[in-house]
């Protein structure tokens, strides 16, 4: 508790209208839960038309506040959520060619995950629109979501291969 006080304070030196969580339906909210369970917005009116009120993680008075849905403590899901930010993830499919491997995203990646292909010996084809990697067990980086689908597509292959060496 007491790291994630240091860490909540470190986040409202920085902003200082960071956000704990929002008092509606007459109930505390951590922000997650005030979206999927009571589907209410900040900045909108609650199902009493009463505005929704955020809670400012600087208000002293509202540091011991818990979650009325998921029972957490907002202090500890604000540090917790400040301290590992999950990464983007992206989705790829991944087919061998010959001795290359190509990944081909559905969408272009975050720039940390283009990152990390390029670290870890991927070069972009502008042409194909795909990710090349030569060696011979290529490495996929964390965030990249390879759908367990992907032998099925292994009939189409030489199909693939010719329409993409045109
Ligand atoms: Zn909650």
């Amino acid at each position: 508790m007491a790291l994630a006080d240091e860490v909540v304070a470190q986040i409202v030196s920085r902003k200082p209208f960071a956000v704990l969580g929002y008092s509606a339906e007459d109930a505390v909210w951590c922000p997650r839960c005030l979206r999927s369970a009571a589907g209410l917005s900040p900045g909108r009116v609650d199902t009493a038309g009463r505005p929704v009120v955020p809670l400012y993680a600087r208000d002293a008075s509202v540091r011991e506040e818990v979650c009325d849905n998921c029972e957490r403590s907002l202090h500890e899901l604000l540090a917790a959520g400040r301290g590992a930010p999950t990464p983007q993830a992206a989705t790829a499919h991944l087919r061998v060619h010959g001795k290359s491997s190509a990944l081909d995203f559905d969408r272009v990646p975050p720039i940390e995950i283009r990152t990390a292909l390029k670290s870890t010996g991927w070069r972009w084809d502008p042409r194909l629109r795909v990710w090349w990697s030569c060696e011979e067990v290529p490495r996929v980086p964390a965030g990249v979501v390879l759908p367990a689908a992907a032998p099925a597509a292994t009939p189409k292959g030489p199909i693939v291969r010719r329409a993409r060496e045109q």
